[in-house]
């Protein structure tokens, strides 16, 4: 554990700026899942049908209105590729975790507003007005 104090908006809004920041340093990526396969191709003459090493296949998998659909990548792209994905899985986590921090300062904002009215209400009588924001 490395806080022990109460959260305070601020320090949720900073680590939403952290979180933008490291996703505007962003690579090219791409979404799906990279899938590495080994194969037989169907070709009864290719040495792989004759008890030979299979064939090494590398798609990219995606899921597209329910159906999976699946690219094939070159071999020399693999590694491109590869990266590609991995990239996308780092920028959706980042964004995830922007996700949480967002609904964690909307759920701490509440109550806190709500202490800023009751506060204000017993300061009602009196005619100083703070501002503490
Ligand atoms: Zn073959």
């Amino acid at each position: 554990m490395i806080m022990a104090m109460p959260e305070s908006v601020d320090t949720l809004k900073a680590q939403m700026h952290a979180k933008i920041k490291a996703l505007g340093k962003a690579g090219l990526f791409m979404s799906g899942t990279f899938v590495r396969k080994r194969r037989r191709c169907g070709n009864p003459a290719c040495a792989c049908a004759k008890g030979g090493e299979p064939h090494v296949a590398y798609t990219v998998t995606s899921k597209v209105a329910g159906k999976t659909k699946a690219i094939y990548v070159p071999v020399d792209l693999t590694e491109a590729v590869e990266q590609w994905t991995n990239e996308y899985k780092r920028i959706k986590k980042l964004m995830k975790e922007i996700d949480m921090l967002a609904e964690r300062v909307i759920r701490l904002h509440v109550p806190r507003a709500r202490a800023v009215k009751r506060r204000n209400a017993s300061l009602a009588s009196t005619t100083e007005t703070s501002s503490d924001a």
